[in-house]
């Protein structure tokens, strides 16, 4: 049963065995695994329930405004600082994510067994977790029908390079290939987990109350007792009714921003003082070609190639549609020339993006006026990775053909030829000159065995606190690489499969 704002009467107070917050990556794996196991469960998600019939509309800035936390305005503070998305809509982020499915690379699960003391995170014995989850949500190549253009020009550049490019794995059934999947799939075939965890999660009995903002996790002595909310109208943000769920466990699933940021409001012990740090973004460099040929990159999956050559250096490059409004973004130029501009370029852009394996670091705080805040530092390392993926990406496009590349530097906005990549280098940039962006938050609630160093163990479990589980990005102890919701899911389901088998002993 969903239960929204508009069907809500009174305040509402349950009691249940497992309180679920959040119904992305992380919390809709846990909800569904937990009432499978014939465990009653309830989930609370802040965003609204949307439909895959609401998603056929073109009307990209009203899509982002529903189904993306302020709409996707969101800032990672510092120098530079990042532009940051996070989904908030049932379904979490999945809903409106590119699909792209990876299991976690085995040099980082090796660094997390050797250095984060988590010696039980092997690949063989994460196996079965990818598994369930891979079959669940039909984890596919890309079919060669889906692929669009401005991939195969990606593929072109690298390829002449001798550079290797993979076809994506993308979490997929009948893909037709509209490039809306950050909107909101309109037919259903990106397999979210709206449409796959969600539906299996209400057939087994399961209870989602949208519209909910958790606002604290009831915590007495070394004990969570479930959490505190309220429900918000969306449309005119008024506070409508008051949420208390009296829970045996307690999952924490808002994603590695509002995780830390609930938890620290909620005054969890932490002796690792590690709550909300260890912030981790895989920045992206976005880098735009510019070419002769007409390109429609808005006929074909999003993202269907990526470019794995520089992957140990922590480097992956893909190319993504981008609406016209997002695009223009990208541009440093305004007014009504660059309108004049937009209408005669559009259809010969690549735009894509360089994904970087981050050592950097930033941190969650309690801002006034109940908002998370972020920070982030860039260090010299990743600085230097940032530069580097924006010339491997603009020396692809030139050898795709390209005559222009758009690149994401204050002083540096455009070269014409493959020789003035050097200027990359010549500039003398500061990390203050590059624009970023991410859609991969990570870490802020670490996992490990050592409660001074990590703030939940090795299955979830909050070290200080019984009965309380993180499931979510939060939990990565380091930036993994690739895109990250197919280790989500994987830890969800081995966090889940956990509880189940050791519910008997938060009953007492
Ligand atoms: C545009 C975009 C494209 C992406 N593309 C890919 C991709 O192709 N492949 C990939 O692997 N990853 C991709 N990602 C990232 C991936 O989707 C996320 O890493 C993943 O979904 C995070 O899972 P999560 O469970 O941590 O949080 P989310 O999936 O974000 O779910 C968190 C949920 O918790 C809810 N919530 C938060 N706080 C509260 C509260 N206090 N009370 C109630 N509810 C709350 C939120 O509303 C949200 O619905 C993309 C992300 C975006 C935004
Ligand atoms: S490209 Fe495929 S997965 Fe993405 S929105 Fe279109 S049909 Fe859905």
């Amino acid at each position: 049963m969903i239960y929204t704002h508009q069907n809500i009467t009174k305040n509402i107070d349950e009691s249940c065995d497992v309180c679920v917050v959040g119904s992305g990556a992380g919390g809709a794996v846990v909800a569904k695994e937990l009432a499978e196991a014939g465990l009653s469960v309830i989930i609370l998600e802040e965003g609204s329930h949307y439909t895959t019939e609401d998603f056929r509309t073109t009307d990209t800035i009203d899509s982002i405004i529903k189904l993306y936390r302020d709409g996707a305005s969101t800032v990672a503070f510092g120098k530079p600082n990042v532009m940051l998305a996070e989904g908030r809509c049932v379904g979490g982020s999945t809903t409106i994510n590119g699909g792209m499915c990876w299991r976690t690379p085995e040099k980082i699960l090796k660094r997390w067994q050797w250095e984060k003391g988590l010696p039980d995170l092997t690949p063989k014995k994460m196996d079965f977790f990818f598994e369930r989850v891979e079959e669940m949500i039909g984890v596919s190549p890309v079919l060669p029908e889906a692929r669009n253009q401005d991939a195969e020009i990606l593929k072109r550049g690298a390829e002449k390079l001798g550079y290797r490019v993979k076809a994506n794995l993308r979490a997929s059934r009948a893909c037709v290939g509209t490039n809306q999947c950050v909107t909101g799939c309109p037919t259903g075939g990106k397999q979210s987990t709206l449409v796959t965890y969600i539906p299996a999660f209400l057939k087994a009995g399961g209870i989602i109350f949208t519209n909910c903002r958790v606002k604290k996790v009831r915590i007495s002595g070394s004990r969570a007792h479930g959490v505190k909310g309220i429900i918000i109208d969306p449309t005119t943000k008024q506070k409508k009714f008051k949420v208390k769920i009296r829970s045996k466990v307690t999952v924490i699933c808002g994603g590695a921003i509002q995780t830390p940021f609930l938890l620290k409001r909620s005054h969890l012990p932490d002796d690792s003082k590690m709550l909300g740090r260890n912030l981790m973004l895989h920045p992206n460099t976005k880098v735009i070609g510019l070419f002769d040929e007409p390109v429609y990159g808005w006929k074909g999956v999003n993202q269907a190639y990526q470019v794995t050559e520089f992957f140990d250096e922590g480097i992956i490059m893909g190319v993504n549609f981008l609406p016209p409004g997002i695009l223009s973004l990208a541009f440093p130029f305004y007014g009504p020339g660059f309108l004049e501009m937009m209408k005669e370029i559009y259809n010969h852009c690549v735009a894509g993006a360089a994904l970087i394996e981050d050592t950097s670091s930033g941190q969650v705080h309690c801002a006034p006026f109940d908002q998370a805040l972020a920070t982030y530092r860039l260090n010299q390392a990743d600085f230097n990775k940032a530069l580097r993926a924006v010339a491997l990406l603009s020396e692809i496009y030139f050898a795709a053909g390209a005559r222009t590349v758009f690149l994401p530097f204050a002083p540096l906005h455009q070269i014409n030829t493959i020789d003035e990549i050097r200027k990359i280098y010549e500039y003398k940039l500061k990390p203050v000159d590059l624009e970023l962006m991410t859609v991969h938050m990570m870490g802020t609630c670490q996992m490990g065995t050592n409660p001074q160093k990590s703030v939940i163990n090795p299955y979830g479990e909050c070290h200080r606190v019984k009965g309380l589980y993180v499931a979510d990005a939060s939990v990565f102890p380091t930036s993994i690489g690739v895109n990250p919701q197919l280790t989500i899911m994987a830890l969800a389901t081995r966090t889940a499969f956990h509880i189940a088998e050791n519910f008997a002993k938060y009953t007492q």
